[in-house]
């Protein structure tokens, strides 16, 4: 996670601020944010930490959050949330589409997204297109609660592979339903930075089955405009691709931030089904066990506070990413 553009190396590890608030803290976790804001977390205990060919790999114990993933210094998913995050991340199209049995998940390696996806009967078939079989494995055996089972669903397969190459290898035929960019930040020299441009959205768009519908997380928003940036530039891209755009946002504690997602629809608007649909897509599909998303949450999330549709039409140096001027967030 995190946001904004700018140079600087951090330091992510540092000294307490108080010896009182250290006790039983094996170290500071610091995660920043852009170069004068982040936010420090208190290891409990690191239960696993590897390089793979890909990126810095920990699962650690975090005091208040609980077990967490971190892949290059960024926190991913931690015990405490990853339900908001997961359950904002997958429900609002899938409920939005009439029938999805398709789905693809482009990173997800913790397979919490997957475990979300696998809870509507109507899915047949679940491919997830992981880069990195180590977070997969990592993710497995030190965080089976996020996935819970998922992996093991007949209707799961797991391909390890860029999932950029992946959905081009496709060549334009429509298969899925619904396409899910469940992707680490756009780091400069990370694995991920090609899965937010318009070439990518215009792969997705050639794999979608008509009315077919592609989500990916946006990043987290800020009042402040250079931190805006990235967010509202991913916005613009999806526009500059499918036919109807939504924007929604919600509050993830790990995350220390408001955490924003896009769907690209090439059919129904997941902002025009009411409560009681949503209330009977979910009951029909035998969809239980939310925890944050519902009838209520959907039919409030697509109406954005003021500053923020403020920022999504009119921040200035926002634009459409493309694969020869990508856009990288802050990496300290
Ligand atoms: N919830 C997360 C967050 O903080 O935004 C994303 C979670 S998930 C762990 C991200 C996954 O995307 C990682 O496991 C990473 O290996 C995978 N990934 C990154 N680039 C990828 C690519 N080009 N193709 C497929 N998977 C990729």
């Amino acid at each position: 996670m995190t946001n904004s553009t700018g140079g600087g190396k951090a330091e992510r590890t540092a000294s307490p601020p108080s010896p009182g608030l250290a006790k039983g803290i094996e170290r500071w976790f610091i995660e920043r944010h852009a170069p004068y804001t982040g936010h420090y977390y208190g290891v409990l205990k690191t239960l696993y930490k590897a390089k793979s060919p890909f990126q810095e790999i920990e699962v650690v114990e975090l005091a208040y959050y609980g077990k967490t993933l971190i892949l290059d210094g960024k926190v991913q998913s931690s015990a405490d949330s990853e339900w908001i995050y997961h359950e904002m991340l997958v429900h609002p199209a899938l409920v939005a589409h009439e029938g999805p049995e398709r789905v693809l998940i482009i990173g997800g390696g913790e397979g919490a997204t997957a475990r979300e996806v696998l809870k509507h009967a109507c899915v047949k078939a679940v491919e997830m297109l992981e880069i990195d079989i180590e977070v997969y494995r990592a993710c497995r055996r030190y965080l089976p609660e996020f996935n819970a089972g998922a992996f093991d669903d007949p209707r799961f397969s797991l391909i390890i592979g860029d999932g950029r190459k992946f959905v081009e290898s496709l060549s334009g035929r429509p298969v899925y339903d619904v396409v899910i960019v469940d992707a680490t930040d756009p780091l400069e020299g990370g694995p991920a930075y090609l899965l937010y441009t318009k070439e990518f959205y215009e792969a997705i768009r050639s794999v979608l089955k008509p009315g077919g519908m592609m989500v990916t997380q946006a990043e987290d928003v800020s009042t402040v405009p250079q931190m805006a940036t990235c967010t509202v530039s991913i916005y613009r891209t999806a526009k500059a691709v499918f036919p109807l755009v939504r924007y929604y946002t919600c509050w993830v504690p790990s995350f220390d931030g408001e955490w924003a997602f896009v769907i690209g629809s090439t059919g129904p608007d997941p902002a025009g089904l009411g409560a009681e649909e949503v209330a009977r897509r979910l009951e029909e599909r035998g969809v239980g066990d939310l925890k944050y998303y519902g009838p209520g949450v959907h039919t409030a999330m697509f109406n954005l506070p003021r500053y923020l549709e403020g920022l999504l039409e009119g921040l200035e140096g926002a634009r459409v990413i493309r694969d020869g001027e990508p856009i990288f967030v802050f990496s300290g």
